[in-house]
């Protein structure tokens, strides 16, 4: 938990000498409150309050990073409760799981659909973020063999799980500057684990059986023994246990402060759920609240492409819609006689009607406004889409260089504008064209004709 200015003013020495440029320590202090000043400005604060400030400034959930040939997964450094508070900046890594006993071509199939899968939306690429490798069989030598399989294939993150060291020992000799998570230390194996995770420098998840305090006594032992980088397993697995779980985990993280669980979560939401549509819905709750990782035990694009976009919302900036950039965009080389239409530039509305531009068949221009990224009728609301911007727009990006015609078609959600519209643009006719992008080929397909 941060500190306040008045809290830190009273670790400063408070004789106001102006050395670090400011004129006396509360002033220092305020500014270091606001993360606009060093602590290092002031050459008198003792050694006690620097640890004390230092601690007061490590994140309240530690970032934990895994990473395979440039890709990586980032995790923790959350800072609220919920969303609307601020924002959720890491998604969770969503990684499947494949196990060394399964037959090799079943294993290697899985391991290529899964890492060839890539969906666009928004204009992002949405794939799967990693795999999570078990030692299923036992045997160091297979699961050592089964990761080089893995990172042949893929070369993606990993999760290595095994309860035996020597056989992620084995397993991480394959590795070749990869950075896995060792899943997992329990009661029985932590030193040995631990020592594991301290020598290579890797990641470690911690298991527990359910009781978060016995959760963070384990953490303690491990930290001690000298691992930093933690994750969390809080061993439930029914989806109220995990929503109970999880939520006071990042409670206690964000509003106590309390630093032994203050680190991500990884989840198995396969071994909470009777079938593969019950881990997927586990899976969606586990992206809501408040997993780091979710290795999923099924891979199938039909269920994969439902949690990628949930992913993306939730993890999406509610105060930073995804934006297009403004101006003119073309569609199927369109000439000067081509149709023009127009819309915000709220990434969801573009990528909605520019798909049915494409699906239309028909050449086309499409004038995409500044809206401050709103879609059609919330940017009208706020005077972000109405006459006198979309007349801007025109103006801006030169429109009547590019069409003969002097036509603009506009949303049918906002027909109310068209008068104002043509008051604006002089010489300029205004279409009203459908309320939904769905109808939008139909539309284009009329003007043809
Ligand atoms: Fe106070 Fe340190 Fe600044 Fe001097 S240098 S005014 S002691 S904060």
């Amino acid at each position: 938990m941060p500190l306040s200015g008045l809290e830190i003013y009273k670790l400063l020495p408070k004789t106001n000498c102006k050395e670090c440029g400011f004129p006396t320590c509360l002033a220092f202090a305020m500014k270091l409150a606001a993360k606009q000043a060093e602590l290092t400005a002031c050459p008198y604060v003792s050694e006690e309050a620097k640890a004390a400030l230092a601690a007061a400034a490590a994140p309240p959930i530690r970032l934990i990073a895994i990473s395979s040939d440039g890709r990586k997964i980032e995790v923790g450094n959350e800072t609220v409760m919920f969303r609307h508070e601020k924002t959720f900046y890491h998604e969770p890594g969503l990684l499947v799981r494949v196990k060394d006993t399964q037959p090799l071509e079943e294993f290697k199939d899985t391991v290529t659909k899964a890492a060839n899968y890539s969906v666009e939306r928004v204009g992002m690429e949405l794939t799967v973020s990693g795999f999570a490798v078990e030692n299923a069989s036992g045997d160091p030598a297979v699961f050592a063999e089964r990761v080089e399989t893995v990172k042949a294939i893929a070369n993606l993150p990993l999760v290595l799980i095994s309860k035996n060291p020597a056989a992620l020992e084995a397993a991480i000799a394959k590795l070749d500057g990869s950075v896995p998570l060792l899943y997992a230390a329990d009661e029985d194996n932590w030193q040995a684990m631990a020592e594991l995770a301290e020598k290579h420098g890797f990641p470690l998840a911690v298991r527990g059986e359910g009781d978060l305090a016995a959760l963070a006594n384990l953490v303690e032992q491990v930290k001690n023994a000298g691992v930093e980088d933690i994750v969390l397993d809080p061993g439930t697995r029914s989806p109220v246990d995990t929503l109970i779980s999880l939520t006071q985990i990042r409670r206690l993280a964000l509003k106590k402060n309390f630093r032994l669980l203050g680190y991500p979560v990884i989840t198995f939401p396969g071994e909470g759920a009777a079938s593969e549509a019950e881990e997927v819905a586990l899976a969606a709750q586990h992206i809501a609240k408040y997993a780091g990782f979710i290795v999923l035990d099924h891979f199938d694009p039909a269920t994969m492409y439902p949690l990628l976009t949930l992913r993306l919302n939730i993890y999406t900036d509610p105060q930073k819609p995804i934006q297009m950039e403004p101006g003119i965009y073309e569609f199927g080389d369109p000439t000067p006689e081509s149709p023009l239409l127009t819309t915000t530039n709220f990434s969801l509305t573009y990528f909605s009607v520019a798909g049915e531009v494409e699906n239309a068949g028909v050449p086309a221009w499409l004038l995409v406004c500044d809206s401050e990224g709103m879609s059609v009728l919330t940017a009208w609301a706020a005077g972000n889409f109405d006459a006198e911007v979309i007349a801007k727009m025109v103006k801006q990006f030169n429109v009547a260089d590019k069409i003969s015609h002097r036509k603009i078609v506009i949303p049918g959600l906002v027909a109310v504008i068209s008068g104002e519209l043509e008051e604006e643009l002089p010489g300029w006719e205004v279409l009203v064209g459908p309320r939904e992008a769905v109808d939008i080929p139909a539309y284009l397909k009329l003007w043809q004709n």
